[in-house]
């Protein structure tokens, strides 16, 4: 690379991602610029990065959700790109039409695109037209019970209401009996219509005991898609990752290989550029049914980092510039080893309870095959007024015994004192029979509480 692809970067986010996107930054020679709320004034980005703005009081919806206090720090600073992290504006078609009108680089997807993958039914509808496989379901937005009735009697119970521009796990009810269906379906719409923009709800199978198993899709603007294997985040509490790791223990190469190929036409056909995820569900016969787009990096992408060598937070800044994906990735993508992550959250480990407060103590684990991405340090405070994600962890080894292996040890030596953390519950995790033999399902954490 002849010069650094931007001038300097705005990163609208906080936390560990901000802190690793001036990581990227760092790497390619950018100058950074951190925006903050008046709780995150002591916070480690606001340290790292080479400018730093307040953009409001602690409430999201008054700073890193505010466009236009973003925007304006974003001209007081003259970038010339903006990264979005995830979560808060990531996905906001509206943030990135107006930094394209602001003549700002958003760092991901297109307005349009970002605005088709966030209708989840929509998402469906055109991954169907390309023959990526997806649960049988409603064509589209519900009318109401009458057409959900029908629709269930044809697919067979149970089935699942989901809220179209649903996200966090939220809007949806498991439906086993016709009698409760319309009962849950406007449950389904009013929780849809507090939670998120839209109170549509559509309808798909549900699937008892699925894994969940997600792709990594690089695409840059001249037409090259890349897809760096699978995460497999069948770990969860409340539809909610805990746990992720690549490659999948259970999925079958010739699933595997069969789903990329449509997946890279259909990516390719719809123009996505950027990074972004593809979610599947897979069933108890093996085979996989898509749920949907994430069109933004993950919390969980340091697994797929590892496995493959890739940074991918630097490919979606080179890929924002405009260069070409086989410069940026430098050759075939090549798996190497298993990768685990544990997200270690700020949170009761019994009752999932947020934990927020000043973290006393604090030792981060370090040695061969570990990664940990934070924004903890001591005598820090980690708020009330966001997500509790205090650390990811994450294991690599030649295999995935070994990738557990360095994860308890890493789990061992992590120390977090002052707050509660989800530290004790990955123990228990990395400890149990069935996920050392990679047997389990999205159902996993709910058995042992039943
Ligand atoms: P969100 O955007 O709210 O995270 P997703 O569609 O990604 O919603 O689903 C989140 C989780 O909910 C999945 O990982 C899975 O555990 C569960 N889930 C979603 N759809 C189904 C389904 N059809 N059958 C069984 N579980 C499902």
């Amino acid at each position: 690379m002849a010069s650094a692809p931007f001038k300097q970067i705005l990163i609208a986010n906080r936390g560990e991602i901000a802190l690793r996107v001036i990581c990227a930054c760092k790497d390619l020679g950018i100058p950074t610029v951190a925006v903050f709320s008046e709780a995150d004034r002591d916070s480690l980005p606001v340290r790292f990065a080479d400018k730093a703005i307040c953009i409001g009081p602690p409430k999201s919806a008054r700073s890193y959700l505010d466009i236009p206090s973003i925007i304006s720090a974003a001209e007081i600073a003259r970038v010339d790109a903006i990264h979005p992290g995830y979560g808060f504006l990531s996905e906001n078609e509206r943030f990135a039409e107006v930094c394209r009108v602001s003549g700002i680089k958003f760092i991901g997807p297109t307005p349009e695109i970002i605005a088709a993958m966030g209708i989840k039914e929509r998402a469906r509808a055109i991954m169907k037209e390309h023959g990526v496989p997806i649960l049988p379901g409603s064509a589209g937005v519900l009318s109401g019970p009458e057409e959900g009735l029908e629709m269930a009697e044809k697919i067979g119970y149970p089935v699942i209401l989901k809220a179209s521009a649903g996200g966090g796990g939220r809007g949806m009810r498991i439906v086993n009996r016709a009698e409760d269906l319309p009962g849950l379906l406007t449950q389904a719409q009013q929780e849809a219509g507090a939670s998120f923009s839209s109170a549509d709800v559509y309808l798909e199978k549900y699937i008892g005991a699925p894994r969940h198993i997600e792709f990594q899709i690089l695409a840059d603007e001249h037409g090259n898609v890349e897809i760096l294997g699978e995460r497999d985040c069948s770990i969860q509490r409340r539809h909610q990752k805990l746990l992720e790791e690549s490659p999948s223990p259970a999925l079958r190469p010739e699933v595997r290989t069969r789903v990329m190929a449509k997946l890279r036409e259909a990516i390719r056909a719809i123009g996505y550029t950027n990074a972004g995820t593809v979610e599947f569900l897979m069933d108890e016969q093996g085979d996989l049914y898509f749920i949907e787009v994430n069109a933004r990096i993950q919390v969980e992408h340091p697994v797929t980092e590892a496995v493959t060598g890739t940074d991918l937070v630097k490919a979606q800044i080179r890929i924002a510039a405009g260069e070409r994906l086989p410069d940026i990735l430098g050759g075939p993508v090549e798996f190497r080893g298993h990768a685990i992550e544990c997200r270690i959250n700020a949170e009761n480990p019994e009752t999932f309870a947020p934990s927020p407060g000043r973290i006393t103590g604090l030792n981060l684990p370090g040695g061969v095959g570990i990664r940990v991405d934070t924004h903890a340090y001591q005598e820090g405070v980690i708020p009330p007024y966001y997500d509790s994600l205090v650390a990811k962890l994450i294991a690599h080894g030649r295999d995935r015994a070994e990738a557990i292996q360095r994860m308890k040890r890493a789990l061992d030596l992590f120390v977090v004192e002052g707050i509660h953390t989800s530290i004790p519950l990955h123990k228990r995790i990395l400890n149990d029979p069935d996920f050392v033999a990679g047997h389990f399902d999205t159902n996993f954490i709910k058995r042992w509480h039943a």
